[in-house]
C-alpha cells in the first residue's frame, strides 16, 4: 500500500525541523495542524478493495501510527521507521522475524535485562545460540565472530545500567567483514545524541518508553533502519503477529518526538552537572560514578566522538557504604522518584540489581549490588543535586 508522507520533501531539514514536520500534513478532511487519533479499527472501502489512501485495518495500517513512523524514519535519516506496543515487541519481532533455530546472536556483556531474559529465556530454547562477549573490547569482538557465524551483533551503547560505551564504527566493520548484522539499541542515546546507521549500523531499535515519548505516560518501541527485505520480514510478523501501538499510543510518541531535540540537551546537561558533583563527593561516599561525560569514563574518547551535543540523562553510581546503604539512598531522595524506567521530564532513582535487572542476577551480566541508576530528567540542576545531598545525609 502506498501511503504518501512529506518526509522526503524535509530531508535537508535539520533534526528539529524534522522532529516537528516530517509526516505531519495537516489533516485532509479539516485541516487540523496535530495528526488527530484515529481512533477505528477499520476503514470504509468504495467497492471491494477501494480502499481510501491504503487504509483497510488499524493492525495493517492506521494513519496516525503511519504519521509516527514518517516523522521517526525522518528524525533518523533512515528509509523505515515500523513502531510496536513496546521495546521488546519490536525486538521480538526483528529477531523472529529474521532468524530461524540454527542462528546466532552475539550480545554485549551489559544490556537492558527484559532483552537479556526475551533471548536467554524464549529465543535459546527455540533454538536460537547466545553467547556473551566484552562488547567494548574490538579484539575480543573480532575473536568471538571469527569462531562462529553469527546472524546479529547486538550492541547498547550507552549500556543499561553501566553506561559502557561500544565503538559502532569499528564494532560494524569487524561484523560486517565476518557477514555479521549489527543492531544498535539506540534507546539511551536517542537519534538526537547518536546516530548508529550512519556509523554503519544495519538496524536500530528504540524503547519509544523512554526519551522518544518522554513523559513517562505511554509504552512503545520502533525498529528503524534502511535495508528493504528486512522491513518487509519486519513489517509481514508486525501483522501477522499484531503487537501495533494504539493510536493513543502514536499520537503520544508522535508529541513527544516533537520536543526531543530540547529535552535531551536538557537532560544531558543536568546529567553532566550531578555527575560532576558526585564525583567531588568523598570516598566514604561514592565509590565510582558511571557517566560517559566524566573523563574518568572509560569510554569517554569514544563517546565525544561518536555522540553528538551531549552524553545523556543516564547516571550509574556505586555507594561506598554498600547494598543496604544504596537501598536506603534510593528510598531517601524527595525528588527524585524511587522507580523503574527512564527517560522521563521527571527524575529517577532505582536499584537495578533488586529492579531493572534482577533478571540477570548469577549470570554474566549480574549487575554491582551497591549500583544505584538515576535518570536525570530536566528539572532545575541544583535542586536535583540538593535532593541527592539530604539522601546522603539520610543513608
Ligand atoms: C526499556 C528498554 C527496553 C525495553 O523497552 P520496553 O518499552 O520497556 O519494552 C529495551 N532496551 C532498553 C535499553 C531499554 O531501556
Amino acid at each position: 500500500m502506498t501511503i504518501s508522507t512529506n518526509a522526503a520533501a524535509l530531508n535537508a531539514a535539520a533534526l528539529s525541523t524534522r522532529a516537528i514536520h516530517a509526516g505531519q500534513e495537516p489533516d485532509p478532511t479539516t485541516g487540523a495542524v496535530v495528526t488527530p487519533i484515529y481512533m477505528t479499527s477499520t476503514f470504509k472501502q468504495d467497492g471491494v478493495g477501494g480502499l481510501r489512501h491504503g487504509y483497510d485495518y488499524s493492525r495493517s495500517v492506521n494513519p496516525t501510527r503511519n504519521s509516527f513512523d514518517a516523522q521517526l524514519a525522518s528524525v533518523e535519516g533512515a528509509k523505515y521507521a515500523l513502531s510496536f506496543a513496546s521495546g521488546l515487541a519490536a525486538i521480538d519481532v526483528l529477531l523472529r522475524s529474521t532468524l530461524k533455530p540454527g542462528d546466532n546472536i552475539l550480545l554485549g556483556n551489559d544490556v537492558y535485562g527484559g532483552t537479556y531474559r526475551l533471548l536467554a529465556k524464549v529465543f535459546v530454547p527455540w533454538g536460537v545460540g547466545l553467547d556473551v562477549v566484552d562488547i567494548t573490547d574490538t579484539a575480543a569482538v573480532s575473536a568471538a565472530l571469527a569462531a562462529k557465524p553469527y546472524k546479529y551483533i547486538w550492541v547498547e551503547t550507552p549500556s543499561n545500567p553501566l553506561l559502557n560505551i561500544t565503538d559502532i564504527a569499528a564494532t560494524a566493520a569487524v561484523a560486517h567483514a565476518h557477514g555479521t548484522k549489527v543492531v544498535v539499541d539506540n534507546t539511551f542515546a536517542s537519534p538526537v545524541l547518536q546516530h548508529p546507521l550512519e556509523d554503519g549500523a544495519d538496524v536500530v531499535v528504540y524503547s519509544t518508553t523512554k526519551y522518544i515519548g518522554g513523559h513517562s505516560d505511554v509504552v512503545g518501541g520502533a525498529i528503524v533502519l534502511n535495508d528493504e527485505e528486512t522491513k518487509d520480514a519486519v513489517a509481514f510478523l508486525q501483522n501477522a503477529a499484531g503487537a501495533v501501538p494504539s493510536p493513543f499510543d502514536s499520537w503520544l510518541d508522535i508529541r513527544g518526538l516533537k520536543t526531543l531535540e530540547l529535552r535531551v540537551k536538557q537532560h544531558s546537561r543536568n546529567a553532566m552537572k550531578v555527575a560532576q558533583w558526585l564525583e567531588s563527593q568523598p570516598a566514604d561516599l561514592v565509590e565510582r560514578v558511571w557517566y560517559p561525560g566524566l573523563e574518568s569514563h572509560p569510554g569517554h574518547e569514544i563517546a565525544a566522538r561518536q555522540m553528538h551535543g551531549g552524553f545523556g540523562g543516564m547516571i550509574s553510581v556505586q555507594i561506598a557504604a554498600g547494598f543496604e546503604a544504596a537501598k536506603r539512598f534510593a528510598g531517601a531522595t524527595q525528588i527524585f522518584t524511587l522507580a523503574e524506567s527512564l527517560g522521563g521530564v521527571e527524575s529517577l532513582i532505582e536499584h537495578p540489581g533488586a529492579m531493572t535487572h534482577a533478571s540477570v542476577a548469577g549470570t554474566t551480566l549480574e549487575v554491582p549490588a551497591n549500583l544505584i541508576r538515576l535518570s536525570v530528567g530536566i528539572e532545575d540542576a541544583d535542586d536535583l543535586i540538593a535532593d541527592l545531598e539530604q539522601a546522603f545525609k539520610a543513608i
